[in-house]
């Protein structure tokens, strides 16, 4: 059986990262992995702006605060400024570019105006209120490196540098399929014995969020010829296959066999819980991920295990996330495999779930993360362990 890190080692060993690229409009890159690195063509902002409502002038052209300075210029956000004339102040607002020769904004709280001429009651610093050019980012800088995944605030920055479209990594194209007699569709009536499947939507909504565009393969029975066939058919029109069920040690567990049988099964079991009979192999040259098939197992090991493969598949280059240090409220004897319990951390510290049992998905809603316990360690309430908010694993 392999450790975690170990499991997640060998899966990373084999990734071919997406080398397509795509041009995608500004409104349609968040989310996706930037494939090349960017460097700035322009200033931001372009030239020195005021930070302030107020007026420009010279520093050294204020003496007393009772010696009003005429007001040459009305300079508003959008215009541009002409060179302010010796001994004058420029009227000005918040973004518009600073006149040549200006040096310095006084707020309009501590000035008056009358006359055409202002009275400035106290003086700042030399250059005050004043945004310089390039302050955020300078023409040449490099801004982002290939392998970002870009959120808000980087389609943010890429606007302001004017960029209308931006190299993305082609989308990671994932097949899912989930494998069990039992599953019957949301909608449909449950007969006896059956159950409704879960773990399809859990999977293509956490695929989705991650930025991936999702195959959905729907249900296939525990028939190793109907798994065979799928398969068959998905290998090569994916990047990548992800099935849940089916990959224990029962009778009716058959997708491992079907995997050895099209390609290869390289690992299966890895030492978590919920999740040991994780499988990991490649059907006809696509890379195939077996989840077991309880719900709790099927986030777990999607988060730990799938998800920095897949992430880096999708040509992210760093998918390490750092876990927090949190104070655990609970006591808990050492585990034979590394735990991810599904905890709530409040001002409390760390709080668990009753049950961990891996057929428990609610203990996820309930919570926001997964708390860490390696293997042959134990909790005692008090203690400082590892807690992985949901957050930085979506
Ligand atoms: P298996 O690994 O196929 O033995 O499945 C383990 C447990 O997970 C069984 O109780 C299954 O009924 C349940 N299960 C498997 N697939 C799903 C699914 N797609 N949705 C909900 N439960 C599932
Ligand atoms: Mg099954």
């Amino acid at each position: 059986m392999h450790s975690v890190d170990q499991a997640i080692a060998r899966l990373l060993a084999t990734v071919q990262p997406i080398a397509d690229v795509e041009q995608l409009g500004i409104d349609q890159c968040c989310g996706a992995v930037l494939a090349k690195r960017l460097v700035s063509g322009v200033n931001v902002p372009p030239a020195d702006n005021s930070a302030m409502d107020g007026y420009a002038l010279r520093h050294d052209s204020w003496h007393h605060a009772d010696t009003p300075i005429p007001v040459s210029q009305r300079v508003p956000a959008g215009a541009v400024a002409e060179k302010l004339a010796p001994g004058t102040a420029a009227r000005i607002f918040t973004g518009a570019e600073i006149p040549p020769d200006a040096d310095t904004v006084v707020i309009q709280e501590n000035c008056s105006e009358i006359d055409g001429s202002v009275l400035i009651k106290k003086m700042p610093e030399k250059g005050a209120n004043i945004r310089p050019r390039a302050q955020d980012v300078a023409k040449g800088q490099v801004v982002l490196e290939a392998g970002r995944r870009l959120r808000p605030q980087e389609t943010g920055l890429l606007a302001s540098l004017g960029m209308a479209t931006v190299p993305a990594c082609r989308r990671l194209r994932v097949a899912v399929l989930s494998n069990g007699s039992e599953l019957v569709e949301p909608g449909e009536p449950v007969a006896g014995g059956q159950i409704y499947n879960s773990n399809r939507y859990l999977l293509n909504a956490l695929l989705r969020g991650w930025g991936f565009e999702v195959m959905d393969l729907g249900i296939v029975r525990d028939d190793p010829a109907e798994i065979q066939q799928l398969l068959g058919e998905t290998a090569g029109k994916a990047d990548v296959i992800v099935s849940s069920g089916g990959v224990s040690v029962g009778e009716e567990d058959h997708i491992r066999n079907v995997v050895a049988g099209l390609g290869a099964l390289e690992l299966w079991k890895v030492s978590i819980k919920p999740g040991k009979p994780f499988a990991f192999g490649h059907v006809c040259g696509t890379p195939f991920l077996g989840l077991p098939g309880n719900p709790a197992s099927v986030l777990v090991t999607a988060l730990i295990v799938a998800r920095p493969y897949l992430w880096s598949l999708q040509g992210m280059s760093n998918t390490e996330v750092q876990p927090m240090q949190v104070r655990a409220t609970f006591s808990r004897k050492a585990p034979s495999r590394t735990e991810y319990l599904r905890v709530r951390h409040s001002p409390k510290g760390l709080e668990i779930y009753p049950s961990q049992s891996s057929g428990i998905l609610f203990s996820s809603v309930w919570g926001n993360g997964l708390a860490v316990q390696p293997e042959g360690h134990e909790i005692h309430k008090g203690d400082t362990i590892d807690f992985l908010p949901y957050a930085l694993l979506l």
